[in-house]
């Protein structure tokens, strides 16, 4: 996996990743690929396309700044706090106790406790849900301003309820906004401004020092076709020419950097990955 291309930014020596699996949700296609499960003259009744997806956060152990999560996946007992309908179009299944935040990050050898810092790539529910552990205990949680206003906003005026919830958008967590196109938020740690499937949404570029660059795409891409194939979302779009512009800029990211991409929720992705406990480096 390591890459022969020179990385300009990289993490220090002794920087450790743990991909973390937080749950499995199963939906209907079209709300990530666009078209699926379109009716055509020729074919007016369709088979409708379900798909597992797989819930993912990043836990990085860095020499300098200490643990750092990106991403919380859907928190605690999720479906009653989701609710009908959307526990049901978004459904939980597979599900084991082992999957909940704290218990995969007790796998690495941490606690959820010894978390510094958050990093947020888009605040929908499947992947800002977990910010409840955070409440009250002055932790920074990073995210891009545009995110920030977007998500209060939607659920303040109903805009976009159900994609963000009140549950998490609350005043005792130590939001911390940045704004701009991109951060090193910590040495190798870099933040893309990739707005498309939300106006904030930041996808994270970690050069490591053995395992070369990976990317965490978040949503911008849900499933790998989105980003092969370059098919757009569906039902889950929201802006598409920003999301145009953003998939060109992650196209020339990867080609420069030869990073392993990680999607939103992609299993196929992860084929041949290995989840916490296993570390790289
Ligand atoms: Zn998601």
């Amino acid at each position: 996996m390591a890459t022969s291309l020179d990385l300009i930014n990289q993490a220090p020596k002794g920087t450790k990743l743990w991909l973390l699996h937080v749950g499995n949700l199963e939906c209907d296609e079209a709300w990530f690929k666009r078209g699926g499960g379109t009716s055509t003259l020729s074919n007016p009744h369709p088979n409708r396309e379900r798909r597992k997806l797989i819930m993912v956060s990043v836990l990085i152990e860095h020499p300098v700044e200490g643990l750092i999560l990106f991403e919380t996946g859907s928190g605690k007992d999720y479906p009653e706090i989701w609710g009908a309908p959307i526990n049901d179009i978004f459904a939980r299944v597979d599900y084991t106790e082992e999957q909940e935040l704290d218990v995969q990050i007790k796998k690495t050898g941490h606690d959820i406790k010894d978390v510094k810092m958050v990093v947020i790539g888009h605040l929908h529910l499947d992947h800002a849900g977990g910010l409840e552990y955070f409440r009250n205990t002055g932790i920074p949680i990073y995210v891009h301003e545009k995110e920030l206003k977007h998500a209060f906003y939607s659920v303040a005026t109903k805009s976009d309820l159900g994609v963000y919830l009140p549950h998490y958008l609350t005043f005792d967590l130590n939001w911390v906004p940045f704004s701009g196109a991109f951060l090193e938020i910590a040495q190798g740690l870099n933040l893309h401004h990739a707005p498309g499937h939300t106006p904030g949404l930041c996808i994270l570029q970690v050069n490591m020092p053995k395992s070369g660059a990976w990317i965490f795409t978040t949503d911008m891409y849900h499933v790998s076709e989105n980003f092969e194939e370059s098919v757009p979302q569906g039902w889950l779009a929201r802006e598409h020419d920003d999301w145009v512009r953003s998939n060109h800029m992650i196209h020339m990211l990867q080609r420069r950097t030869g990073a392993r991409m990680v999607f939103g929720h992609c299993t196929k992705a992860l084929e041949g990955l290995n989840m916490a406990p296993h570390a790289y480096e």
